[in-house]
């Protein structure tokens, strides 16, 4: 009996891979035999994994670091837009660079990541684009109106992609995380993580790998036909949002 051909190894990136989430995602596409690129800012670059220096808010180094990534990997056929912050504060406090600083962060880097990776999937009619959302972004959060704009925004971006490009073998989903034990969650006050405790099903946090196994799957073959969706990952703290 023949043996059942292994899926190429395709060029995958993952912003802001060097820690928290995107390193989990990164590690779960390696497990799968791709070749993963991670953008970093800071730090170290993990081993094993190919780092390339970027900042989501800088067009100029998201170019340059594609070019990198296309020169070692080929164009890029997976890509994770998963970079992001968060500046919490009540909206009676937050200046307009809170909120103009994390949708530059969130909402427009993940424009400018997808804009420069859809000219190699058109060319190659196949693509897949993951964007990291949050509950709060369906959900609503108090102090996080900057933050929840920026990830609701992220949906209307996986939509239109589908609509715009769906017919050329691309898809764009969303993955929306709950309560994931990360650098950003650990910031937060001890009362701020027991309310939210109290309001997740599951009752308890979960770890970046839980998220990491989703967004591989929603990358791979066997979810083809599955575009513009939001997919929780969250316990079932936002169910019906
Ligand atoms: P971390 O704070 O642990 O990591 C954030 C990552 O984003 C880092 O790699 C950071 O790079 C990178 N980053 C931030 N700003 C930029 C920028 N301007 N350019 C390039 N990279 C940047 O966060 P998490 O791992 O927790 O979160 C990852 C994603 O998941 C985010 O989009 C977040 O909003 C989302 N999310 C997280 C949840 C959670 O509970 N943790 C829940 C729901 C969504 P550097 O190391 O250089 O700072």
């Amino acid at each position: 009996m023949s043996e059942i051909p292994s899926a190429p190894a395709r060029s995958v990136l993952v912003t802001g891979g060097n820690r928290g989430i995107g390193l989990a995602i990164a590690r779960a596409f390696e497990a799968n035999g791709d070749k993963v690129a991670i953008t970093y800012r800071s730090g170290e670059v993990p081993e094993g994994l190919l780092g390339v220096k970027a900042d989501v808010t800088d067009a100029a180094s998201i170019d340059a670091a594609f070019t990198e990534v296309e020169a070692a990997h080929g164009p890029v056929e997976v890509l994770i837009a998963n970079a992001g912050v968060t500046r919490d504060t009540l909206l009676m406090r937050m200046s307009e660079d809170d909120f103009t600083s994390v949708i530059d962060t969130n909402l427009t880097g993940a424009f400018r990541v997808i804009k420069r990776a859809s000219k190699g999937m058109i060319k190659m009619r196949k693509g897949r684009v993951v964007l990291i959302s949050s509950v709060v972004g369906l959900y609503g959060s108090p102090g996080q109106i900057n933050y929840a704009a920026s990830k609701a925004g992220l949906v209307g971006i996986a939509r239109s992609l589908t609509r715009e490009l769906g017919s050329r073998g691309i898809t764009a989903n969303v993955v929306a995380p709950g309560f994931i034990n990360t650098d950003m969650t650990a910031e937060l006050p001890e009362a701020t993580q027991k309310s939210y405790l109290a309001s997740i099903p599951a009752n308890r946090f979960a770890e970046p790998e839980e998220v990491a196994n989703v967004v591989r799957w929603v990358a791979s073959n066997e979810a083809a036909y599955i575009s513009g969706a939001v997919i929780p990952v969250d316990g079932g703290l936002g169910m019906g949002h």
